[in-house]
């Protein structure tokens, strides 16, 4: 059984494929039974995804380290809320 290195794909049909070797220097895998070259399924990667920043418009929009996700903007609004609820009183 030959094991491709790139997408770690192995099969019984897979052999090197010797005459591409000799024609290109270059070895490649041939899946016998399809009687094609061996394509890499190559996995993406999923990329996590960055999560949405965004700014409190009641801190300073300005200053990029306050920037914060939508989660934490969630409990961080309720400071404010607090705060100016204690200014109504
Ligand atoms: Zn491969
Ligand atoms: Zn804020």
């Amino acid at each position: 059984m030959t094991k491709c290195k790139k997408c770690g794909a192995d099969s019984p049909d897979l052999r090197w494929d010797k005459e591409h070797h000799e024609q290109t220097g270059k070895w490649r895998l041939f899946n016998q039974s399809l009687n094609i070259p061996h394509e890499c399924k190559i996995k993406e990667k999923e990329e996590p995804k960055e999560p949405k920043m965004i700014v409190c418009r009641l801190c300073d929009p300005q200053d990029d380290k306050k920037k914060m996700t939508v989660e934490q903007y969630q409990i961080h609004k309720y400071s404010h809320l607090e705060f100016q609820g204690y200014r109504a009183d």
